[in-house]
């Protein structure tokens, strides 16, 4: 999948704001931070968050129809033009020391911040299993949507249940070669529209356990609740079991309510100075494209408030109608 964005190179400066995750939160908080001249970097797994699995979005205001990754790049391109930087990367390790947040990845990165916004939304929930990590992108997907294509003709695998893995048997059975479902129950709805294709085997109450291969994914271990297990050939594997929050990371810096969401304030302030929070992770009754993207720009602004306290700048922002002349000096300086 190509993505009309540019992925910047790590730099091992400070930066005034690191954002954690980049979907609708994460982007329009980035818009903003990096339009007040505030050195941001957004760190994040994929580009879109959640967004990329909504094809058609028609709520959102200003916008008849729009597909939801376009919908985020159009924000990314903003913050970008005002001199974002965008990492593709998972953040592992998060650290505050002397006033300073110290954030480690996953490819070994440690980046420092005078302040973290963490916008990490949900991630599509992971097998957990051996060889998974090393297959990502080179065989397993977590979006049938986005990848599904690829795999024209192939011998495919899908890992799903519900309505999800409904859809996207529908989206897969017709271009793969053999699919072969793996499905938790052996009464799930999906089972019924599986049968109908004559390329789809079955595999009911069974989950995959182990992936394998040298280079790309060639086989994985299909494990039933006997133990009784097998291994199959495939040349993909889609995993679509739905979305889960992943923030261990940041459990010793903020409080957490009993849907496992971040609790902020009203400015999306956390317990921590200097965190702030955003988007679906927060503890927001309503789950939204707008929602979350109003909600990265209540965080980005308190951001940008804390940022210049801590350099001396006394007057509170509370609306953002003028760009910052650091940012245009930035802009300019870059073209
Ligand atoms: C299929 C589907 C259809 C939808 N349709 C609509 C709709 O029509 N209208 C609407 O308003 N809303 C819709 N939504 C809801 C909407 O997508 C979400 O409310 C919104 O996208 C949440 O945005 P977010 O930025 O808060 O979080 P997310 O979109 O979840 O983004 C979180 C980002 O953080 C990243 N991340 C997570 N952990 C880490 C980490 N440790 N390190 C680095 N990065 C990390 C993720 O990779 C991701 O990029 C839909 C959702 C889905 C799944």
């Amino acid at each position: 999948m190509f993505y009309l964005i540019s992925v910047s190179e790590m730099h091992k400066e400070l930066y005034d704001v690191i954002i954690i995750g980049g979907g609708i939160a994460g982007s329009s908080a980035a818009l903003y931070t990096a339009r007040q001249g505030l050195r941001t970097a957004i760190i994040t797994m994929d580009v879109g968050g959640q967004l990329r699995y909504a094809n058609v979005i028609e709520n959102y205001p200003g916008i008849e129809l729009i597909g939801g990754l376009d919908l985020v790049l159009k924000v990314q391109k903003q913050a970008i033009a005002f001199g974002a930087e965008i990492f593709i990367d998972e953040v592992i390790l998060l650290n505050k020391s002397e006033g300073i947040f110290i954030v480690k990845t996953r490819r070994g990165s440690i980046l420092e911040s005078l302040s973290v916004i963490a916008a990490c939304g949900k991630a599509p929930k992971k097998l957990r299993v051996r060889g998974e990590e090393n297959f990502i992108g080179k065989g397993l997907s977590y979006c049938v949507v986005c990848d599904g294509p690829l795999y024209k003709g192939r011998r495919i695998a899908l890992n799903s249940f519900g309505e999800n893995g409904i859809e996207a048997l529908n989206l897969l059975a017709p271009i793969a070669k053999e699919l072969i479902y793996i499905v938790p129950t052996k009464t799930d709805v999906s089972i019924q529209e599986a049968v109908k294709y004559g390329n789809v085997s079955v595999y009911s109450g069974y989950r995959v356990v182990e992936l394998y291969g040298d280079e790309k994914l060639e086989k994985i271990v299909v494990m039933n609740g006997n133990g009784d297990r097998e291994v199959v050939d495939v040349d993909a594997l889609f995993i679509e079991l739905g979305f889960e929050t992943q923030i261990d990371f940041l459990k010793p810096y903020v409080d957490i309510n009993e849907r496992n969401e971040v609790v902020v304030d009203k400015y999306g302030t956390t317990k921590t100075e200097g965190l702030f929070a955003a988007g679906d992770l927060v503890d927001m009754p309503y789950k939204q494209a707008v929602v979350s993207a109003a909600s990265g720009v209540i965080a980005a602004l308190s951001a940008i408030n804390y940022v210049n306290r801590r350099r001396g700048i006394v007057k509170n922002f509370v609306s953002d109608w003028k760009k910052s002349g650091v940012s245009q000096q930035r802009r300019l300086f870059r073209l």
